[in-house]
């Protein structure tokens, strides 16, 4: 947990012949919405207030009259503030054991809180605080898969914020939070032009019918073992999805298998940078070149990522993004967005996502429904602020399953090549020897959460039957499918909540060839 420091904000003062007004902006200046005000006065002479932390309230104090001390005490730092004129405001972050001392005769300190009372958020005992301060190594007992609560709660008041410049904006569609967030989006992913769309399925979708890639005998290239949405997105544009096989240390779509599949009506690649890593993207780009194909990055799971330092979504032709909530960018609710350098193309999208038209009641193009709303976008813009620091825990907590299950028997971990800079989506391990059903069996009596992606390959789902493959087509898909298992990777895990399951794992495959694996073999 990092901690922010107090600071002293000035409170702008405002005279007048018949005496003076002084003002702090909330949003601006406090950074929390104010939901109680208190004061301490009539303070005895000698006496000392606080000797208490908050766990997460936030409080701006201003000696309204007088003065006294603040002595704040917190993240291994001491500070003193002697607080003696309403010019000025001190803002105390969650964390701090604080002592007011010194108050004059007749001081006024007035209390600016960021929630209710809540005597569950006090630590009375200094001994307590200490232990809450150092992170208390608190016993895991169990691993949740991911817990949105913990992000909710770091950025509530971010949020907030957000959500009342919207709603007191009068304008829900189309406005200037999708604006902004088109900007914000596009820098972050190097690219010239962002599209806001209602999902990631619809990214896909528009950009291929915006390139007129969009009948029967049209194909497009994906991968077997992506998510089913890149298959979709080109069955729903109206052309047809032509499924390949995997690279077998990498997962991503085979440049090989790519040149195989590809015959005179082929149109388009429509990669997926799986698991948050991406592609290997010069091999597919010199087969685009040399065939003349457009190429599609399914960015959906790869907010970030970067291949040769490039991020994701700035490499291709165009590019799709999904903020479903688990996504490593994740909305309230479901959204998505394009993304590409190509001006022509970024305008047709504007068009495609807003029945055809860009002046209102005409319509160019017979297009859809497909919009970010601004309330996603306003939380969007929020959370892709601080989407830099959450994928480097991401990748912190990565490497402690790398080299903690390093050269372990029985599993094979994600293989990372040298253009990647991953922002592990999925941290999806092999798991050998058939053993994989019993190692989740395990998880389930240890409280880890894990997740299979996926568990069918597209070429194998039933809507897709009458494409016409069959079993034994994509031996590395289907025999990868049987093995994968996603170990619990958030940036809000903590160190010890990895070590866990770290823990768990090896503790399995220690009993893995004795009684465990037999206990379940009996009830199998
Ligand atoms: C999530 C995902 C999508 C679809 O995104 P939605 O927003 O759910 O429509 C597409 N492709 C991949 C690879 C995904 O992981």
């Amino acid at each position: 947990m990092k901690i922010e420091k107090p600071y002293i904000c000035d409170v702008q003062i405002i005279k007048s012949e018949s005496g003076e007004i002084g003002v702090v902006q909330a949003s601006q200046q406090i950074g929390f919405p104010v939901k109680r005000l208190y004061f301490l006065h009539n303070v005895k002479e000698g006496s000392i207030r606080g000797a208490h932390a908050h766990r997460e309230l936030r409080q701006c104090m201003i000696a309204m009259k007088g003065s006294f001390i603040v002595e704040l005490e917190g993240g291994g730092e001491k500070y003193t503030f002697d607080l003696k004129s309403p010019s000025q405001a001190l803002i105390i972050p969650p964390g701090y054991w604080r002592n007011l001392s010194q108050f004059t005769e007749n001081a006024i300190c007035a209390v600016l809180a960021s929630d209710e009372f809540d005597e569950k958020d006090y630590i009375r005992n200094y001994d307590e605080f200490l232990a809450f301060q150092s992170n208390p190594k608190k016993e895991v007992s169990g691993v949740p898969f991911i817990d949105f609560s913990r992000q909710y709660k770091d950025i509530k008041f971010h949020l907030d914020a957000a959500y009342e410049r919207t709603m007191t904006s009068n304008h829900y569609i189309c406005g200037k939070e999708l604006e902004q967030f088109e900007i914000n989006f596009a820098a972050a992913s190097h690219a010239k032009y962002c599209i806001g769309v209602a999902n990631g399925l619809d990214a896909i979708t528009l950009t291929l019918e915006a390139w007129g890639i969009d009948k029967p005998e049209m194909e497009v290239i994906c991968a077997t073992n992506s998510f089913v949405a890149t298959a979709l997105g080109v069955s729903k544009a109206g052309a047809t999805p032509v499924l390949v096989e995997a690279d077998e240390r990498t997962y991503n779509i085979s440049p090989e298998a790519i040149l195989k599949a590809i015959t005179p009506h082929t149109k388009a690649i429509a990669l997926t940078h799986l698991y948050g890593q991406p592609a290997d993207m010069d091999a597919i780009l010199n087969i685009a070149k040399n065939h003349g194909l457009k190429v599609f990055e399914d960015s959906a799971q790869a907010h970030l990522a970067t291949y040769k330092n490039q991020p994701c979504g700035s490499i291709g032709d165009a590019a799709g993004f999904s903020f479903y909530p688990t996504k490593n960018l994740g909305a309230y609710g479901d959204g998505g967005a394009i993304t590409t350098n190509d001006k022509d193309l970024a305008a047709k999208l504007k068009k495609l996502r807003s029945y055809g038209s860009t002046i209102k009641y005409h319509h160019e193009l017979l297009g859809t429904n497909s919009r970010l709303d601004e309330l996603q976008a306003a939380f969007l813009s929020e959370k892709l602020k601080n989407l830099p620091e959450l994928t480097d825990a991401r990748r912190e907590l990565a490497n402690i399953y790398l080299q903690e299950l390093s050269g372990m028997k029985g599993i094979i971990l994600p293989f990372v090549p040298e253009w990647a800079n991953p922002v592990w989506h999925v941290f999806a391990i092999r798991v050998l020897d058939g053993q994989r059903e019993n190692l989740m069996k395990y998880f389930d009596e240890k409280k880890i959460g894990y997740n299979v992606h996926y568990p069918v390959p597209i070429h194998l789902q039933e809507c897709y039957t009458s494409l016409g493959y069959k079993e034994g087509d994509f031996p590395i898909a289907e025999q990868s499918a049987k093995e994968l298992l996603s170990l619990p990777l958030d940036a809000y895990h903590t160190e010890e909540e990895i070590l866990y399951v770290v823990g768990a794992i090896k503790e399995f495959f220690k009993v893995a060839q004795s009684e465990y694996v037999q206990k379940y073999a009996i009830n199998n």
